[in-house]
C-alpha cells in the first residue's frame, strides 16, 4: 500500500505547502469540461518549474502513485481527470507558463507546457509573427495539452496539425528523468524521434514540460467567406476548386450542417448563421497570405461566382472586413458551447479520405435513421483534413441521458464500423482517453496495439503514468 500521507508530506517539503492542494475544492481539476468524467483526487500537485515536475514524478514513482498529468482540462475524451479511487495524483502544468523564448530570425518559440494556447498566439503576434493552431478551447486549453493530444483545429489543412508545429520537447520521464533539448533545429537525424513518441501519447508516457514551436509569417491579406451548399458532395467539389486555384493560400474550409446551425441559433442566438435560407450545409472558408497586394477577396469572389453557375454552391457571402470576418468564426466556433447547453451528445471524431466523406455520411444517415428514427445528426469539423465532427442527439423530447445510456453503444458500433470500411480513423483529433479505449481495442491494427504497449512497459515498467487513459486492458 502506499504511503499517501508520507508522499504528501516530502511533495510539500519538496515543493512548498501551496504547491500541493488537498481536501475540498478541487472540483474544477476532478471533473472533465463535459462533466462526463468526474474522480477524486488524492491531491493536485502544481509545480512551477520543470525540475519540479521531476522530483514530483519521481516521489510518486517511489511511493508507487500514479499520476494524471493535466493542463487546461479541456480534453474531450475523459483523459485529463482521475478516476474516482481518491489514490490518484493530479500533476497540473498550469502554474509552468512562461514563454521562455521568441526567435523572429529562426520563426520559432520556446513555451512551458502550461502556457494557454492563447499566450502563445499572442506572444508570436508580438513579434508580427503566427502561431497557427486555432482551437474553439484556446483561451483555457494549454501548449502541453495541445502536444499530448497532437491537437488539430481549423488551420490543419494549411500549417498541418501540432506535431508539425513542434520542432522540440522538453520532458519528463515517468522515473522522474529529464530528456530533451530545446535546440529548435530543423535537422535533427541522431536516432529515434522521442518527440513523435510523446505528442499524442495522453500523459501516458511521461510529462511534457516545454516545447519549442514553428511560427510562421503572420497573413497580412485574407479572405474569408460563408457559403451555403446543397450537399456534402458540392461542398467536395467547392474544395477541389479552391485548392486547385489556390493552394497553400486557402488556410481553413470548414463545414456545418443546418441541425448544428440551428442549435446555436438556439443557445448561442447572437452568433446565429449570415445566410437567410437554410441550406442543408454551410461551408466557412478563409484564404490568407504574407503578401499585402495579393488581391484575395476578388479572386474568391470569381471562384465562388463561377461554382454557382456550376451549382456546386447555392449562395455566398464574403466579408467586407475584419470584423465581419470575426462574426463568421464565432458562428463556427460557439458550435461546441452551444451543443454543451443542448444536452449530451453521443459524440464522435472521426476522419476518412476527403473524397469519401459524402458517402460516408450518407451511409450513416441511412443506417441511424432507420434503427433511432428521429435521433438528429449535428455535423461539422474540418473537410479539408477529412475530419468530421459526427454527432448523434436524442430525437426531441428524449431526455439526452436516457438516450446516451441506452444507445450510446450500439450507435458508435454503427459509426466506428462505417469508418473502419473506408479506412478511417475513430479518434482524428481528440484522442482516445477513457472514452475510445474499448473501441481502440477493437479497430486498431493488432500488431500496432502489441508494439504501442510494448513501448509503454519499456517506458512506465509500474504503469503509473495515466494508467486507465488510451492503452486498452
Ligand atoms: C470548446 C472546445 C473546442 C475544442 N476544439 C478542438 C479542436 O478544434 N481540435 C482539437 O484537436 N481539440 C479540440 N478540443 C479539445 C481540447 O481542447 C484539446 O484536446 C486540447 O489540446 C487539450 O488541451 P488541455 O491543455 O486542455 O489538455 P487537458 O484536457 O488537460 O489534457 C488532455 C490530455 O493530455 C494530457 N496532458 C495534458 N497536459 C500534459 C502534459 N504537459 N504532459 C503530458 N500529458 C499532458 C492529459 O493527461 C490528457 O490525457 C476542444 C475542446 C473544447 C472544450
Amino acid at each position: 500500500m502506499p504511503d499517501a500521507a508520507g508522499l504528501l508530506r516530502r511533495l510539500r517539503e519538496r515543493l512548498g505547502e501551496p504547491a500541493v492542494l488537498t481536501g475540498d475544492g478541487l472540483q474544477a481539476f476532478e471533473m472533465d469540461w463535459r462533466g462526463r468524467w468526474a474522480g477524486r483526487a488524492l491531491a493536485v500537485v502544481q509545480p512551477r518549474s520543470t525540475a519540479e515536475v521531476a522530483d514530483a514524478v519521481r516521489l510518486c514513482a517511489h511511493a508507487g502513485v500514479s499520476l494524471v498529468p493535466q493542463g487546461g482540462n479541456t480534453g474531450t475524451v475523459g483523459g485529463s481527470v482521475p478516476d474516482d479511487s481518491g489514490a490518484q495524483v493530479v500533476l497540473s502544468l498550469r502554474a509552468m507558463n512562461r514563454i521562455r523564448a521568441v526567435e523572429p530570425a529562426g520563426l520559432t518559440l520556446t513555451a512551458e507546457a502550461g502556457c494557454t494556447l492563447a499566450q502563445v498566439q499572442q506572444a508570436a503576434a508580438d513579434h508580427d509573427l503566427l502561431y497557427p493552431l486555432r482551437l474553439a478551447s484556446e483561451g483555457q486549453c494549454t501548449i502541453g495539452g495541445n502536444l499530448a493530444t497532437n491537437a488539430g483545429g481549423t488551420q490543419v489543412l494549411r500549417y498541418g496539425n501540432t506535431r508539425e508545429l513542434c520542432l522540440a520537447l522538453e520532458g519528463v520521464t515517468p522515473a522522474g528523468d529529464v530528456f530533451g533539448s530545446l535546440s529548435g533545429l530543423r535537422k535533427d537525424n541522431t536516432g529515434y524521434d522521442l518527440r513523435d513518441l510523446y505528442i499524442g501519447s495522453e500523459g501516458t508516457l511521461g510529462v511534457i514540460t516545454a516545447a519549442t514551436l514553428r511560427l510562421f509569417p503572420r497573413p497580412v491579406a485574407g479572405a474569408t467567406a460563408w457559403v451555403a451548399c446543397a450537399g456534402l458532395a458540392q461542398a467536395v467539389a467547392l474544395l477541389h476548386r479552391l485548392r486547385r486555384r489556390f493552394d497553400a493560400a486557402l488556410t481553413a474550409f470548414e463545414v456545418i450542417n443546418a441541425t448544428a446551425l440551428a442549435i446555436v441559433a438556439r443557445h448561442e442566438p447572437a452568433c446565429a448563421a449570415p445566410l437567410p435560407h437554410a441550406a442543408p450545409w454551410a461551408v466557412l472558408l478563409e484564404l490568407g497570405s504574407s503578401d499585402a497586394q495579393a488581391p484575395l477577396r476578388e479572386a474568391l469572389a470569381e471562384e465562388l461566382h463561377a461554382a454557382q453557375q456550376a451549382d456546386t454552391v447555392l449562395d455566398a457571402c464574403i466579408a467586407q472586413h475584419a470584423a465581419q470576418a470575426a462574426a463568421l468564426w464565432r458562428t463556427r466556433e460557439a458550435i461546441p458551447t452551444a451543443q454543451a447547453r443542448d444536452g449530451l451528445n453521443v459524440k464522435h471524431d472521426i476522419a476518412v479520405p476527403t473524397h469519401e466523406i459524402p458517402a460516408l455520411v450518407g451511409a450513416l444517415s441511412a443506417a441511424l435513421a432507420q434503427r433511432w428514427p428521429g435521433a438528429r445528426l449535428v455535423l461539422f469539423g474540418h473537410l479539408g483534413d477529412g475530419n468530421l465532427h459526427f454527432n448523434v442527439a436524442a430525437p426531441p423530447g428524449m431526455p439526452a441521458g436516457e438516450f446516451l445510456s441506452a444507445h450510446e453503444a450500439a450507435i458508435n458500433t454503427v459509426v466506428f464500423d462505417e469508418v473502419a470500411q473506408r479506412g478511417g480513423s475513430i479518434a482524428a483529433e481528440h484522442g482516445i482517453g477513457r472514452l475510445r479505449r474499448d473501441a481502440l481495442a477493437r479497430y486498431k491494427d493488432a500488431t500496432a496495439l502489441a508494439l504501442m504497449r510494448s513501448l509503454k512497459r519499456a517506458l512506465d515498467p509500474q504503469g503509473l503514468m495515466n494508467p486507465g487513459c488510451l492503452l486498452p486492458d
